[in-house]
């Protein structure tokens, strides 16, 4: 090659390398912004009675998906819905983080097909490792990655739940000057397995400890909710339940079908989550669960997280999100309640994180008693893990 050419070329790729970085630095708060919205801004107001109360409890949210977005988890954004200092000031105590690897265009609520994906230029706009462009599951070990290094980096401040002595550790620190918030890392989709059982080996290592089923399309293990079939698990999804289940890994049914449901219900013995649903009894759409595998899940000893979007609580006041747990609470019990916000989730909510409190203060407007409301705002699931935990030493 002239030199003359090569300088040339050098001269476009510093171009391109330049046009690329102001796009990674400058397009990802803006996609943001238009994605994870709130309906009031910060800071929320509540009751010295609610203030009180709410930071006396243990407080835990079983799905954001924080770690998609191009944001320091340790510093304070203006945008968004959830970072360390902001879990920090709303007392929470425990915060599910999942992995979203797969996205179809045009997205639905009814019936989404696989055979398109948004979440690819999201990763290259990031500038993610170019592994992680064409590969779910290297999507999947990023964002694990992601999450290690922001608890590395938080010096105390943030920890990785993945047992019963990280449990146990997380909570003394918690409870110490550090403010530990504990992080539970969740799959949102077995796609991300890429077809292959053992890659469930590789997200055991990685961290993960809950895993979806399925997210927004039908996958090799079965049906959405809102996919294109509705079908139940297939012989692939039945060999991956059941090597789930043989780990100490939650099986999140969130998303899941109907039939899918059913199909898991026959053949697990184990506890189940629903780790962000809302319920038909209140928004009644297939996405949401009906009466009888809310009384399925709750007689597993599992947990039910009522979302705080649209298309789970249809509404977008705290008020619709406490319908769906009043509900909820009256068919099978307040202690099989949790919440599951999808904060960060692409879905706009009444307030960001540091907005919960007024969430504790709703359901004491409505009635629920101190012992539930502990319960729901995160001592279920404290009970769930430490018992899950237990259960697979
Ligand atoms: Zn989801």
């Amino acid at each position: 090659m002239k030199p003359r050419r090569s300088v040339v070329i050098g001269v476009i790729l510093v171009a391109l390398v330049a046009v690329l970085s102001i796009l990674a630095w400058q397009l990802p708060p803006r996609v943001e912004r238009l994605f994870n919205r709130v309906i009031d801004k910060p800071p929320y107001a509540v009751s010295a009675r609610a203030r009180t109360s709410h930071d006396g409890l243990f407080v835990a949210d079983l799905h954001a998906d924080t770690l998609l977005w191009d944001r320091d988890l340790l510093e304070r954004a203006e945008y968004g819905h959830l970072d360390l200092p902001r879990l920090r000031q709303a007392n929470v105590g425990l915060q599910v983080f999942s992995a979203v690897t797969k996205v179809p265009k045009d997205l639905n609520y009814e019936a989404n097909a696989a055979d398109t994906d948004s979440i690819t230029l999201l990763t290259m706009a990031q500038l993610w490792p170019p592994p992680t462009w064409g590969s779910l599951l290297e999507r999947a070990l990023y964002q694990a990655h992601k999450l290690r290094r922001f608890v590395d980096r938080s010096q105390g401040g943030l920890m990785l739940v993945t047992d019963a002595p990280s449990l146990e550790r997380m909570l003394s620190r918690h409870d110490s000057p550090d403010q530990t918030v504990g992080a539970l890392l969740a799959l949102e989709g077995a796609h991300a397995l890429e077809g292959k059982l053992e890659n469930l080996d590789r997200l055991y290592d990685a961290g993960y400890r809950m895993i979806g089923l399925v997210h927004l399309f039908d996958n090799r293990v079965g049906g959405s909710g809102q996919g294109t079939d509705k079908a139940g698990l297939t012989a692939f999804g039945r060999a991956l339940v059941q090597r789930i289940e043989a780990k100490p890994m939650i099986l999140d049914l969130a998303h899941s079908s109907d039939r899918l449901i059913d199909d898991v219900l026959t053949i697990v013995t184990g506890p189940l989550i629903s780790s962000h649903t809302g319920v038909r009894g209140t928004c009644d759409h297939r996405r949401n669960l009906s009466d009888e595998h809310l009384q399925a899940i709750s007689s597993s000893g599992g947990i039910i997280g009522i979302g705080f979007f649209e298309h789970a609580v249809c509404g977008t006041r705290v008020e619709d999100i406490v319908k769906a747990l009043r509900y909820s609470a009256d068919l099978v019990g307040a202690e099989y309640l949790a919440l599951g916000s999808d904060f960060d989730g692409a879905v706009t909510t009444p307030f960001d994180v540091t907005g919960l409190p007024r969430l504790t203060e709703a359901l004491q407007a409505a009635g629920f008693s101190e012992v539930e409301i502990v319960g729901i705002m995160g001592g279920n699931v404290l009970r769930f893990l430490r018992r899950f935990f237990a259960g697979s030493d």
